[in-house]
């Protein structure tokens, strides 16, 4: 089994009387050829990391730009004094979605799900939901396996990366990975699953990629927040009866056929969007201030140049390359 459609691992599971999550692992087992034991064992670390992660989060780290650091910690603090607007869950998931944003950021291990730039959507809201309501970890692990099969639908109907498909593709999907595996932890059924894939999706339709200087850091962070945010939403409404008049499968399509016409500067090339803003690009003055023209000068003949003339003795000025945006 490929997990090409959702709606084809749903009527499978009806079929042959599985869960949604015992289809993804089988199709674990299958493809990477590996025993039942063995791709739990795998689900289990990756819960772990992502656990481990937030519990050393302490705030304290700066990255290297210093645009980022110390915000989840302000969000936890102020959860804690009951003044959250949304209540204390909402902040603390709030908290922990910038933690990890943060965390990635400021070069901590995280567990990219699907990628680094969304490391924050999926623990912001199964680690506070796991504390809070006492759920058994083997829950969480066929949690984390409804979110694997999510994302890998996506994957191969659409894409996963602010480069391909603009940052509804990388938080997007978070948030509709996080919002199925929400329903299934609250005891939703598969078409209340379904639609909740569908709505987080819809609602970050057509996001920009635009990461000032090109570093996944501003907007990023506070993108995994509204992911987070937005997938509780779109959890709750599914839960409460309440359908996407869209079919799952059509809106993964359309969310990729968005990103394909997303112009390039607004997919992770730092062109467009906030990235091009007086003060993105101001930042990223200050950032590339000290980075000057390399000039190289090749002396050495052991080295086999393709191109000889290059290697002239007054040397060959090298362009700086363009950034590579980190994801
Ligand atoms: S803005 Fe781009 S780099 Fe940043 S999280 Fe979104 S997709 Fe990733």
């Amino acid at each position: 089994m490929n997990l090409n459609s959702m709606e084809e691992i749903v009527s499978l599971s009806r079929r042959e009387g599985k869960k949604f999550w015992e289809v993804v692992l089988e199709t674990d087992m299958e493809n990477r050829e590996v025993s039942r034991y063995e791709s739990m064992e795998k689900m289990a670390q990756t819960w772990h990391a992502m656990l481990e992660a937030s519990q050393v989060y302490t705030g304290e780290r700066r990255s290297t730009s210093g645009l980022v650091g110390g915000q989840g910690k302000l969000m936890y603090d102020y959860a804690a004094t009951g003044e959250c607007i949304g209540g204390e869950f909402l902040g603390q998931v709030i908290g922990e979605a910038l933690a990890m944003g943060e965390s990635n950021a400021c070069m901590r291990r995280i567990v990219a799900a699907p990628t680094a730039g969304a490391c924050g959507v999926m623990p912001a809201v199964l680690i506070p939901l796991y504390w809070r309501e006492n759920i058994p970890e083997e829950k969480m692990l066929e949690a984390m396996y409804v979110a694997s099969g999510i994302g890998a639908v996506i994957a191969y109907r659409a894409c996963i990366s602010g480069a391909a498909g603009g940052c509804q593709a990388e938080i997007g999907s978070a948030s509709a990975m996080a919002a199925g595996a929400l329903v299934f932890l609250k005891g939703g059924n598969k078409d209340q699953m379904c639609h909740a894939v569908a709505m987080a999706l819809k609602n970050l339709l057509g996001l920009a990629c635009d990461p000032v200087a090109g570093l996944v850091e501003v907007p990023c962070v506070k993108r995994n927040v509204i992911g987070a945010v937005n997938a509780i939403a779109a959890a709750d409404m599914a839960l409460a009866g309440i359908e996407s008049r869209i079919p799952v499968d059509e809106v993964i399509d359309a969310m990729g056929e968005v990103g394909r016409r997303l112009p390039v500067e607004l997919r992770e090339t730092a062109l467009g969007g906030l990235a091009a803003t007086p003060t993105g690009k101001a930042v990223k003055k200050r950032l590339m201030g000290g980075k000057k023209k390399r000039t190289l000068t090749i002396k050495d003949t052991r080295w086999k140049l393709e191109k000889p003339e290059a290697s002239t003795e007054g040397g060959s000025a090298v362009e700086e390359p363009a950034e590579a945006p980190v994801t």
